[in-house]
């Protein structure tokens, strides 16, 4: 591996949530973004304190059309040229007045190179044209996100047992969410195999997915109403403790930066 200033793998979350999904993935002086949730001028900030150039970006990969996952995603195309990487069904709803953006089109399972970065995408259950995750392999690693989906498909349990960070919705508590404040309309689409990931759910993935191997779980997309960061991290690691499982697993906060993945730290440089 290269050593000196650049950082050899670093994945920052930016966001998670309804409020703005956003994982940053860098390598090298190279960078893409799973998602850009964020408005433009929030998600350029945010790049920027962490000296990220927008127009240096190698790609944003969308994993499907709903806002909190694209808002930013045509501004950052058409003012800084940053190629959008997603499956047609999702492509054609990204607004874009114009289409004046560059793009590479990502059927869903396959596998595409960009610079470094191998990407994949496969495919989730969700309420929206066609949604997927990604796994991103670079440097020797591989990165899952599955946020958006209603249940853990054997496509999501392969991406999921493949990485050595997996990002993993859990979206919410379901005793939460049935004696909770939403319409029953919408507690029944959160519920259904198209809406979004329980504790449970998420935790029962993690528990399938578990190899020998070092593997980092991110708990992601957390409900602001039918969820809490102690209610995930502890209901999904009871659930496995009583597998007689263990795992590294830490929960993202949805309005502001929170982890940081680094397994090959090169120290200040
Ligand atoms: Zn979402
Ligand atoms: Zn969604």
């Amino acid at each position: 591996m290269a050593t000196g200033g650049f950082i050899t793998i670093r994945v920052t979350c930016l966001g998670s949530g309804s409020s703005g999904n956003c994982i940053l993935i860098q390598h090298h002086g190279r960078a893409l973004l799973v998602d850009a949730g964020f408005t433009a001028s929030r998600l350029t900030q945010l790049l920027r304190e962490r000296r990220v150039v927008p127009g240096d970006l190698d790609a944003v990969l969308v994993s499907h059309e709903h806002s909190d996952h694209i808002r930013g995603v045509d501004v950052l195309a058409r003012r800084f040229g940053t190629t959008v990487v997603a499956n047609d069904a999702t492509l054609r709803r990204v607004p874009s007045p114009g289409r004046r953006f560059s793009s590479t089109l990502l059927p869903t399972g396959s596998t595409v190179s960009i610079g470094p970065f191998e990407v994949a995408s496969f495919p989730v259950s969700h309420d929206a044209a066609e949604p997927v995750g990604y796994i991103v392999g670079v440097g020797g690693y591989q990165v899952a996100v599955a946020t958006d989906l209603g249940y853990g498909s054997p496509h999501v349990l392969e991406a999921v047992a493949l990485a050595d960070l997996a990002v993993v919705e859990a979206n919410h508590d379901v005793d939460h969410l049935i004696g909770g404040p939403y319409p029953w309309h919408l507690k029944r689409r959160i519920l259904s195999e198209n809406g979004h990931l329980s504790n449970r759910q998420s935790a029962e993935i993690i528990a399938d997915a578990l190899t020998a191997r070092r593997q980092t779980y991110w708990l992601a997309h957390l409900s602001r109403t039918n969820n809490t960061t102690s209610l995930a991290e502890q209901g999904v690691r009871e659930f496995l403790d009583s597998h007689g499982l263990a795992a590294d697993v830490a929960v993202l906060e949805r309005d502001r930066p929170s982890l940081i993945w680094e397994p090959e730290s090169t120290g200040p440089g």
